[in-house]
């Protein structure tokens, strides 16, 4: 067995140790054994990358926008080149396919060059009237940025925050999460190949509760932006009240998959299959919900559990569809689940058991009529389980859809154009797609509605939640209001 890594944190444009010396071990979840070695920040740390990323930010967002659009396209280059390196330890620490992880590192470098283009590109209004006067806006850095990571895509998510928060100016504490911070860690050399300054961007690993907390009460931090559960996002705006933080909430959800009776079938069983067993389930708007139309029903049920069957789950190098469980805890988390719908009465089709070590590995699993009383049908299991119910007609469909706390996205299957529409107006959710497994580009806003959090990420709409609007008015000899005395 290979000796774990060590890496440090990146604070102040130096690799660092905790300065209590502190470190904590990465697992890989497909084999349980150590992959990684890294410090273990606490407030100390924090303060000295916020310090850092402040002392930054004077030179970081007067440097012209396309010299900081180059230094993201550098960095892109950078990681282009590293890609192989980056795609093995993002599957080694978080357990996914290397075909995923592929994706992953694929569509990151993408991002850092969408950004990288959009640096300079962005540009203020010029307001018209009132007469005698210039008025115009300008987009300005907030400040000092906080982006908080969840597990699931450790190094897209680190992008879509770091991304456009360095193009529109801003300087940055990156903390990723405790179970896969491996991949955010090692861009610390990209960074310096990529030529950007000290403290534009430092990485601190470390727990949510001490090092995540330490950077939302910060009172130098002016933004923050955590993607992670809806309990996180809770007590994330609660804290970040007091210093009056902007904050991007990206958090759970429980996204519904419709398959109206007009639909593509083959199409819709097997789109339906990606969207919830890609990445083992650990996916925010993975479409577990899915309700399909009475007519066909029994046909979709079928189809969908036989095709489930024949999915392989299996370690990164195999040619497995989806990999492992990326902790013990949320493999614990899953069978709880299992075990609380059948007791809920569901009735459990296929899968309901982990496979056998080491890792920690779950089968593909399908519950059939299910009903939104059911906590498997409200509540996020985060995993590769699957709720299949029925519904009447559109009203019955959509009622059930929107039956839910959560609101990030959901797909619709049908071939009627007026009812793919009509869906996609009706449905509360951030993103609403139609007869595709496909769900996410950086051009297209992610994000989502009600207990999925607010802001978006991508697009020109995250490029804006990392800016201010100041207006700017001038005189130009226009009516000036006086006391007149
Ligand atoms: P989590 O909420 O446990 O942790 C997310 C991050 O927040 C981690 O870095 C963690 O250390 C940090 N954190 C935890 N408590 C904190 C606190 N009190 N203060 C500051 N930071 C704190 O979530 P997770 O288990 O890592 O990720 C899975 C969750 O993320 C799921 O609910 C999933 O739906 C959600 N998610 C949402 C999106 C989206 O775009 N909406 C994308 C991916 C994942």
């Amino acid at each position: 067995m290979s000796e774990p890594l060590v890496l440090p944190m990146l604070i102040d444009g130096e690799r660092v140790e905790a300065r209590s010396g502190e470190r904590f071990e990465v697992l890989n979840p497909s084999t349980g054994a150590v992959y990684a070695v890294v410090p273990q920040a606490g407030p100390e740390d924090v303060d000295l990358a916020v310090a850092a990323a402040r002392r930054a930010f004077p030179g970081w967002s007067r440097l012209s926008a396309t010299e900081r659009g180059r230094k993201l396209a550098a960095l892109a280059r950078a990681l282009e080149a590293r890609k192989d390196d980056f795609v093995v330890a993002e599957s080694s620490q978080n357990g996914k396919t290397r075909f995923d992880a592929d994706f992953d590192v694929t569509s990151t470098i993408a991002c850092l060059d969408y950004y990288a283009g959009m640096a300079n590109a962005v540009m203020g209004e010029t307001i018209s009237g009132p007469e005698g006067y210039l008025v115009y806006t300008r987009r300005e850095p907030v400040g000092v940025c906080g982006l908080i990571v969840p597990w699931n895509f450790p190094i897209a998510i680190a992008v879509w925050k770091l991304a456009p928060a360095l193009a529109a100016g801003n300087t940055v504490v990156l903390k990723p999460a405790e179970e896969t911070p491996v991949t955010a860690l090692m861009l610390a050399d990209l960074l310096e190949e990529a030529g950007f300054p000290p403290g534009v961007v430092n990485i601190v690993s470390g727990d949510g509760e001490t090092a995540g907390h330490r950077l939302v009460v910060h009172p130098d931090v002016d933004k923050v932006s955590l993607t992670g559960e809806t309990v996180t996002g809770k007590i994330v705006m609660r804290e970040a009240a007091e210093t009056l933080k902007r904050v991007t909430l990206e958090l759970g959800g429980k996204s519904p998959n419709l398959v109206f009776s007009d639909a593509d079938l083959e199409q819709a069983v097997d789109g339906s299959l990606f969207l919830i067993f890609a990445n083992a389930g650990q996916v925010c708007d993975a479409r577990s919900r899915i309700y399909v139309q009475e007519p066909v029903y029994e046909t979709f049920v079928d189809r969908f559990v036989e095709k489930a069957r024949r999915l392989v789950v299996g370690p990164p190098d195999s040619e497995a569809h989806y990999g492992a469980i990326t902790s013990a805890r949320q493999l614990e988390k899953i069978e709880h689940y299992v075990e609380l719908g059948q007791k809920e009465g569901a009735t459990l089709l296929t899968g309901g058991r982990r496979l056998d070590g080491p890792g920690w590995f779950y089968e593909p699993t399908v519950f059939a009529d299910v009903s939104n009383e059911m906590r498997i049908v409200r509540e996020e299991i985060f995993g590769p389980v699957a709720a299949i119910g029925r519904f009447t007609d559109y009203e019955d469909g959509i009622a059930k859809a929107n039956d839910t706390p959560y609101g990030l996205a959901a797909t619709v299957w049908t071939q009627h154009l007026e009812t793919a529409h009509r869906a996609a107006h009706d449905i509360r959710a951030g993103g609403v797609w139609v007869n595709t497994s496909e769900f996410l580009f950086n051009e297209s806003p992610f994000g989502g509605m009600k207990a999925s959090g607010f802001g978006r990420e991508l697009s020109v709409h995250a490029f804006d939640a990392y800016t201010e609007v100041k207006t700017v008015g001038v005189s130009l000899g226009g009516h000036m209001p006086t006391f007149g005395v």
